[in-house]
């Protein structure tokens, strides 16, 4: 669970009113599903969609809105977290693998566990279901293909592609994209953000719910001081190792992601002064005197080396070494720059 599950599920999110009346309209017509797969970025709302529908399916007084009364006996089983019809399998969080193992794919797939004790459905929210590990996702695989009565498993996550084809295709899938950037900006204002919202929104690669919960302003301070330290490296005068371990306090799954975006904004800078779009607008004139400086196949081959660090980063032990190796490239790759940058 993260911080943008603290929205209450109470109506879908504007942008994914759509998607609901699509689920709303099979539930109607006794077509639910009994493997659900809701993929999409981060923070662009699908646990919210899944509770929200979980919700709705448990409830045994829904209002004419197709939404959970919040009211009723199921509803409060719901809301205090005891609902014996809402199952929650992730990963072990003893495990040092961060994987979900095939013990709880197991539990789950028990006959008993998979019939309804109260409610009409049984749900199962697997969740983040890429990190399934292969015995689990074949035992999961059985359970989808012989399905009891009324239940719902639910598998959410960012990177659902690395799931197995079979598990695929035996879910209905619902792609969750990042909405609108006016769509996107009218909420943040109703949820009374504060700050820049449009730099916090592209900081949040477009993604409403982390632009307004996770870009606190501790954080966008660390990412103010982290970039001064990438821009130091990049002139040779900061030291790349002890950057590195700035980067690596911050953890390596946040930090290749900034870089990465740093990256993009400086490629989209060689190509035009102009970009239509940029993720960093409030680094423009740093980024685009790096921009005349680098070598471009050097900065494109640099974007490609944080890409594979970064899919690699969840389950990498060695993250530290990785983020010095990256670091050293980076302040090499700004050593041509001293060279070759007429402002320098
Ligand atoms: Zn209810």
């Amino acid at each position: 669970m993260t911080g943008h599950d603290l929205l209450p599920p109470e109506a879908p999110l504007p942008w994914l009113t759509g998607i609901w009346s699509r689920l709303r309209g099979s539930r109607e017509a006794d077509r639910v599903a009994h493997g659900l797969l809701v993929s999409g970025p981060s923070g662009v709302g699908k646990r919210h969609l899944v509770e929200l529908y979980a919700r709705s399916l448990l409830c045994h007084t829904r209002g004419v809105d197709g939404m959970a009364c919040g009211r009723c006996s199921d509803c409060s089983l719901l809301a205090a977290g005891s609902h014996p019809d809402l199952i929650r399998v992730g990963p072990d969080p003893e495990s040092r693998s961060g994987e979900i193992p095939i013990g709880a794919i197991r539990n789950l797939s028990q006959r008993e566990s998979l019939t309804p004790s109260r409610a009409q459905w049984k749900v199962a929210i697997i969740d983040p279901a890429d990190r399934l590990n292969p015995a689990a996702a074949n035992a999961l695989l059985k359970t989808l293909e012989e399905p009891a009565g009324q239940t719902l498993l639910c598998l959410v996550g960012e990177r659902l592609g690395q799931l197995p084809a079979t598990i695929r295709s035996r879910c209905q899938q619902i792609k969750i994209p990042v909405p609108g950037e006016s769509e996107a900006l009218e909420w943040l204002k109703e949820q009374g953000t504060a700050g820049d919202l449009v730099l916090r929104l592209r900081l949040a690669h477009g993604a409403p719910l982390r632009a307004r919960c996770e870009l606190d302003e501790t954080l966008l301070e660390q990412r103010r001081e982290r970039l001064d330290g990438f821009l130091a490296v990049a002139a040779g005068s900061g030291d790349p190792v002890r950057e590195a371990a700035a980067w690596n306090q911050l953890g390596a799954p946040s930090m290749l992601d900034w870089l990465a975006g740093w990256l993009c904004d400086i490629l989209r800078l060689m190509i035009t002064a102009e970009p239509a779009r940029l993720d960093n607008p409030d680094r423009r004139a740093d980024f685009a005197r790096l921009a005349r400086a680098i070598e471009p196949a050097a900065g494109h081959r640099f974007l490609q080396r944080i890409l594979e660090a970064r899919a690699l980063a969840e389950t990498n032990l060695n993250q530290l070494l990785q983020l010095e190796s990256l670091a050293i490239e980076w302040s090499r790759i700004g050593r041509g720059i001293t060279i070759r940058d007429p402002d320098a």
